[in-house]
């Protein structure tokens, strides 16, 4: 039997995931976010672009709305009603300050103990895709901002300090170190990424039902090997 994941710790109330795009969190981990959500913990969404440029047949102006329903849509299927939007460029987004910033403002606005975010390696799956830019910039923004949040003198006029967070999750790392029992939040997972329908239909000729579930289910299930046979959604966990 393949290494066994740790719980995620539950000793906490507030999480602000903070990802690039309209559907990062639907690929699995919003079947987590609605295990938490559905045992009255608070869950707050922060996308860096509103994913403009994921429609091929749809441009900017068009699908930027269109995507940012859908997030709105897919978030409070699991029960996350505060979606925000940074508006950074999809495709382009730049690593550096002025991402920061943003970040770290929206972490010392929501104070959360925990922040979620998406693999920022140069891979997924083990190596067999490229990442792209924007989840390599965010995602290592992200884990920046965290302690940029809790320095008074970093960003001093970007609110408050919040020095609060007391862990980073990684969805989709390719090395996770813990996992949420997904038993009861796997369907509202499955739905939550159906909630992206326009996105899905210009991606895959799939009914965006059975694409949602294949892929969901799947990610839980192919993560219960290492988490006593129960479908899992993975995270690697950094302490602060
Ligand atoms: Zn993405």
């Amino acid at each position: 039997m393949a290494d066994q994941l740790e719980p995620m710790p539950t000793d906490w109330q507030r999480a602000l995931a903070v990802v690039a795009h309209p559907d990062d969190l639907e690929y699995g981990c919003a079947a987590a976010v609605a295990t938490w959500t559905a045992a009255g913990r608070e869950v707050a969404y922060l996308m860096a672009t509103r994913g403009e440029a994921g429609i091929d047949t749809l441009a900017p102006a068009e699908a930027g709305p269109v995507r940012e329903r859908e997030e709105r849509a897919g978030a409070a299927v699991v029960g996350v009603t505060t979606v925000e939007f940074l508006d950074h460029a999809d495709g382009v987004i730049e690593y550096g300050p002025a991402l920061r910033r943003d970040i770290a403002a929206a972490i010392r606005r929501h104070r959360p103990e925990l922040v979620v975010t998406l693999n920022f390696d140069d891979t997924w799956a083990g190596g067999a895709y490229w990442n792209t830019p924007d989840h390599r910039a965010v995602g290592r923004a992200v884990m920046d901002a965290v302690a940029d949040a809790g320095n008074r003198w970093i960003f001093p006029d970007a609110g408050e300090p919040w020095g609060g967070v007391r862990w980073v999750a990684v969805a989709g790392s390719d090395s996770p170190t813990h996992a949420v029992d997904v038993t009861d939040g796997l369907e509202a997972g499955v739905r939550s990424l159906v909630a992206h329908r326009a996105y899905i239909e210009a991606l895959t000729g799939d009914d965006p039902e059975k694409y949602a579930r294949e892929l969901v289910e799947g990610f839980a299930r192919e993560s219960a090997t290492r988490f006593a046979g129960r479908p899992a959604i993975p995270f690697r966990l950094f302490n602060r």
